[in-house]
């Protein structure tokens, strides 16, 4: 059923664990997260970026998703990821999201109050609900290639002024990850999380969690992530399976889209008991 992502967060805080947050990029990884979401009974965020709503066409992805976020049994929130525009922000409202991410972080903390403020008024007054990010997570960001030289990490004391001040639901605060494959050993400040956490009382949310060692993850979420997002890992299965199908030379696409799906839906399920969400929705 489809769900605020408040919802989804407040119930994965309280309890202890995070809500796998899953990027989709068409058909295929859609279902593969829906299905898998059901069958393990997780609760989930299914999300977009504008550019990727512009690539495949935003009338059609918004609608396929809606409808399969709609069908499922579990709490399945549909968010908008990565929004640098206020008119992402209105389009994605208008089209039945249920949540929506205002990404203001490059600009001075006080630019970004207002700008998510504003985004947290209208995604209220329609029931969803918003994110915002402070400080700079790096690597490929919607197709945005910030590097990781630019990336600077959250202050907890602004953290605790960008939410007492916009009203946002959750908080993306950098904490060292990077969007897309990491080429380094990747890192997340611990006792950077740890003073944010104390400061802030809306659930917080790990961006680039793709690549990630799994102790990683579950440190992050006993210290108080409640969201985990997941993109190019579920990007990378896809593309390997289609290309080991299309190169065993498979000329029916759907018979190449159940393999995608299922390297899909396998990412899926260890993402979603390594969130501790199974069983939960
Ligand atoms: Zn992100």
């Amino acid at each position: 059923m489809l769900t605020s992502s408040a919802e989804i967060l407040s119930q994965a805080q309280k309890e202890g664990y995070a809500a796998g947050a899953f990027n989709f990029h068409n058909l295929e990884v859609l279902q593969a997260i829906i299905e898998t979401a059901d069958a393990e009974k997780a609760p989930v965020i299914l999300q977009i970026t504008p550019t990727y709503l512009e690539k495949i066409g935003a009338t059609a992805a918004a609608a396929m998703a809606r409808e399969a976020a709609a069908a499922a049994k579990v709490p399945v929130a549909l968010h908008l990821d990565h929004s640098n525009s206020w008119q992402w922000i209105i389009w994605a409202l208008a089209h039945g999201f249920t949540s929506v991410m205002i990404d203001a972080s490059k600009f001075p903390l006080v630019e970004n109050i207002a700008l998510s403020r504003q985004v947290a008024e209208a995604a209220h007054a329609v029931g969803a609900s918003a994110e915002a990010e402070l400080g700079h997570i790096g690597g490929v960001e919607d197709s945005v290639d910030r590097g990781n030289a630019d990336a600077s990490l959250a202050d907890p004391t602004e953290a605790a002024r960008l939410v007492a001040e916009s009203g946002i639901d959750a908080l993306a605060p950098a904490l060292g990850t990077a969007h897309g494959l990491y080429m380094s050993e990747p890192k997340i400040d611990f006792a950077r999380l740890d003073k944010i956490r104390k400061l802030t009382p809306v659930p917080l949310v790990l961006h680039g969690g793709s690549g990630i060692p799994d102790a990683m993850i579950r440190e992050a979420i006993r210290r108080g992530i409640a969201k985990v997002n997941i993109g190019t890992e579920l990007k990378v299965a896809w593309a390997g399976a289609m290309e080991a199908a299309m190169t065993a030379g498979e000329k029916e696409p759907w018979k190449a889209a159940v393999k995608a799906r299922e390297a899909v839906r396998e990412i899926v399920r260890h993402k979603i008991y390594l969130c501790g969400g199974a069983g939960k929705g």
